[in-house]
This record gives structure tokens, sequence and C-alpha cells, in this order.
């Protein structure tokens, strides 16, 4: 019997607002009555510039997955050529299901411990003079490993060796977290995702696309899809789609958007960084090693840490038994060898140090060794910045 609150500290989803849960308990509606499309074309013209762009948001009653999928089935044709760098257990998930939808990838493997490196996608695209490489693929925020990757280097490398290919972020953890200038940084499509940064439950998939890419998109015979954007976008001209979308997931977007201008976009990143940074004091003495070995690296919305002798899960385990606290689990190889601790959406300086005594509380219980006062030396932080 547990009373109170549930801490769901992973690292999505993230905790929905009550404001966005009373937006989306409206009742259903008539997706083809004039009310629905006015409200659409006021979500579409907002959600633009969460993605600071001036392109199209494609959104898709979807989770991350089918927008990793949309993304790819829109603008390459099987055998084409694909270039991804393995970020951690989510750049290897995307890399996978390119591979499975017939998409040649090439993957510049990674250590998981730090971010892209651009300098050997430079040395790939350099290589490729013959320009048959027709897309770069890159996470922004790894969530499996809390590592940050440099998105601007990307595009540097990009347009100094001259290579044409897209460029494809994969957003889901970082848009509503971290600063994400699309159309700034060159991004030809962005991936997100509706349970991170967006507050809402899961269940809405996003491809932000420029122009280039909605003209690739177009020239691209083989596509013949429910994820084409051409028709999407086009039905979206009026406020309409050409499916029934998921409505209330759209009014929850409609509140939250509203949520993070009423913030500040720039605000909401402070907000995560300084958390993020609070995490990091924590774990500092209670002597965790932190997953990302890169300072300049470190997720603003999610802390790995490392845990000896495969005890992660066992604290995880006492943290959600005694303590009703969600923490997010090892991913892919680091199963058992590292938790996560999710410090991102609609947060504040309380709900982090529950999280971070629920965390310090859960080492006494599951005998890992530590030192105690880390809650303490966030607060210290937290008070002093
Ligand atoms: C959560 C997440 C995804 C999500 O995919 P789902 O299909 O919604 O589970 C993709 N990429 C990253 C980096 C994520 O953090």
């Amino acid at each position: 019997m547990q009373r109170g609150w549930h801490f769901l500290q992973i690292p999505g989803p993230s905790n929905t607002p009550q404001r966005v849960l009373k937006a989306m308990s409206s009742p259903t509606v008539d997706h083809r009555g004039p009310e629905f499309g006015k409200v659409t074309l006021e979500i579409l013209n907002k959600v633009k510039e969460v993605f600071q762009t001036s392109g199209d948001v494609i959104i898709y009653p979807s989770s991350g997955t089918g927008a990793w999928e949309a993304a790819l089935v829109n603008l390459f044709q099987p055998g084409d050529k694909l270039l991804s760098y393995e970020s951690g257990h989510f750049s290897t998930l995307w890399k996978n299901l390119a591979k499975k939808i017939g998409l040649d990838v090439h993957e510049i493997p990674g250590d998981w411990r730090s971010g892209v490196q651009a300098e050997r996608i430079a040395e790939n695209l350099k290589q490729d003079s013959g320009h048959e490489i027709k897309g770069v693929m890159v996470v922004h925020n790894e969530t499996s490993t809390g590592i940050t990757s440099d998105i601007k280097a990307v595009r540097k490398v990009l347009d100094e060796v001259k290579h044409p290919a897209l460029l494809l972020v994969d957003v889901v953890s970082s848009l509503g977290t971290t600063s994400f200038p699309q159309d700034k940084w060159g991004v030809d499509v962005a991936i997100c995702a509706s349970q991170k940064g967006f507050m809402l439950p899961p269940g809405l998939g996003f491809n932000s696309i420029n122009k280039k890419a909605l003209e690739a998109s177009i020239k691209n015979v083989s596509l013949n899809s429910y994820w084409n954007w051409e028709r999407i976008v086009e039905m979206n001209q009026t406020g309409y789609y050409p499916y029934t979308p998921a409505s209330n997931m759209l009014f929850g977007l409609n509140e939250a958007i509203d949520m993070l201008f009423e913030e500040g976009l720039e605000n909401v990143c402070q907000r995560h960084k300084r958390h993020a940074q609070a995490t990091r004091e924590a774990a500092q003495i209670w002597g965790l090693e932190n997953q990302c070995l890169v300072p300049d690296e470190h997720s603003d919305s999610t802390t790995a840490l490392i845990v000896n002798d495969g005890k992660a899960d066992i604290l995880r385990k006492i943290a959600l038994e005694k303590l009703n606290m969600s923490l997010g689990t090892g991913l892919g190889k680091l199963k058992g060898k590292i938790f996560r601790i999710g410090h991102l959406g609609d947060f504040n300086d309380l709900m982090l140090c529950g999280t971070l005594a629920g965390v310090e509380m859960g080492l006494e219980l599951a005998k890992i060794p530590h030192q105690k006062g880390g809650v303490q030396a966030a607060m210290d932080y937290l008070t002093g910045n």
C-alpha cells in the first residue's frame, strides 16, 4: 500500500501537468468540423515556434519510433546509403529500424560515454565524393547514456565538405529541455515525441521538416505510405488531417505549448540545466561515476549513473517498492550497470530534492557503497544558484 504520489523519475514519459490533463479531458470532437480546423491551425503555428522553424511540423498519432520511421520512409528508398552515429541505445534502435526497411546504413561506432564526434562524420563524408550518402542520422540527447551531442558541429562539417546529404536529428528528449533552434542549426528533419519535454503522455510523434526535406520526399518515387508528408502538409493548410488525428492529445499539446511559452523557452532550458547540475553535485558526493565522460556533454534532462556489481536494478527495485519512485533502467548493454534519473518536463526544486532523497535512501537500503550528503550538496547548489 503506497500513499502520496508516485515519483515518475524516468527520463520519459515525464510528469504530465494537471493543466494539460484537464485540456485533454474535453469531449471528443468532430475532426472534420469547423472548430477543429481552427484549433489545429493554431497548434500547428505554435508548435513551429517550439522547433524554431519556418518549415512544416507533421504530427502523427504515434510514438517516437513511428516518427523515426516516418522520416526515413519519406526521404529514402530501399538501398539508399545513410550514415549514422552510435551514441547509445536510441541511436542503435533507429539504425536497426533503418536497416529493417531496407536502407544501407553505415554506422560510425561510438563508446556510449561521449557524444557525436563531428570530425568522424567529416571523414566519412569526404570519402564519399560521389555523394552516395543520402542522409546523416544523429541523436541530439542520447537518453540511454545522458549525453548531449553538438548538432551545430555536425552541420558545420556537412557544410565544410559541401555534402548534400540531409541532416536528420532525433530531438525526442531534448526539445523542451535543451536549446534546439532547428533552422539556425540547419537541421533538415527533427524527430520528436510527446512524452518528454512536451510534458504530454505518450502518443504523438513529430517530424519537423524544412523545404529541402519536403521536396526530397515529393521526389521520392517509392513513397506510398500512411506517413506521407505531402498529403498531410496539404491538408494541414486548412487545419485538417487525411486520417483521424489524436484530437485530445492535440488539445493537450496546445496547453503544453502555452505553458512552455509562458515560462519562456530559454528559461525552460535554464531550469533543466540547473536541475541537471544539482543532480551531478549529489552524484559526486555519493561517489557514483557519471556515464558521460565529457563535461560539456552532460545531458540537461537525464543523468545516468554507474553502480558497480550490477546493483543498479536492485536500487531501482527498492526505490519502487519502498519509496514509490520509478528510476530509469539501463538500456541495451547498460542493463543492470547504470540507473538514470529523469529531471525533465514539469519539474521543480522540491521535486528534484525528493527524487535525490529517494536515490540516497535507496543507495543505503540497497547497501551500495556511497558517501552521505548528496542531497545536501544539491540543496546547497540550488539555494546558491
Ligand atoms: C524516448 C526516446 C525515443 C522514443 O521512442 P518511443 O517510440 O516513443 O518509445 C526515441 N529517441 C530518444 C532519444 C528517446 O529518448
